[in-house]
């Protein structure tokens, strides 16, 4: 299953729980594990809570965490960090499915993070694959 987003900020983050809580739902899989995958190179997924202060956190931290520096790859698109902190952070996610559900954690969330945004096309791969 495939779903797309858009985005309206450079950095912006998305809770996509619902919409990969559905995916895993319709697919039937009682027992198994989930993956999410996102075809970008400058976006990340994150699994934590997803609360307005710890959203705003991550944005900042995102903004911040490189140093401010000459970056090779901004000669040709300007968007280096962007490209980095996706290849750090890591553009998907596996979570164990048990009993038709996904095992999150109380607070845990499934989080899209877009860091190279504004963007109006943005894709979010979800493949539920069953235990032997
Ligand atoms: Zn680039």
């Amino acid at each position: 299953m495939q779903f797309s987003i858009s985005t309206k900020k450079k950095i912006e983050l998305v809770d996509i729980t619902n919409q990969v809580e559905y995916a895993v739902e319709r697919s039937g899989v009682k027992s198994g594990a989930c993956v999410i995958y996102a075809p970008h190179a400058t976006v990340a997924i994150v699994l934590n809570e997803f609360e307005p202060n710890l959203q705003q956190d991550f944005e900042r931290v995102f903004e911040k965490i490189l140093p401010n520096m000459d970056y090779t790859h901004d000669h040709i698109d300007n968007n280096a960090r962007a490209h980095l902190l996706s290849g750090m952070v890591g553009s998907g996610r596996v979570i164990p499915v048990e009993d038709g559900k996904l095992t999150l954690g109380t607070w845990q969330r499934i989080i899209f993070c877009e860091l190279d945004g504004p963007r109006s096309q943005r894709d979010i791969v979800v493949n539920v694959l069953k235990s032997q």
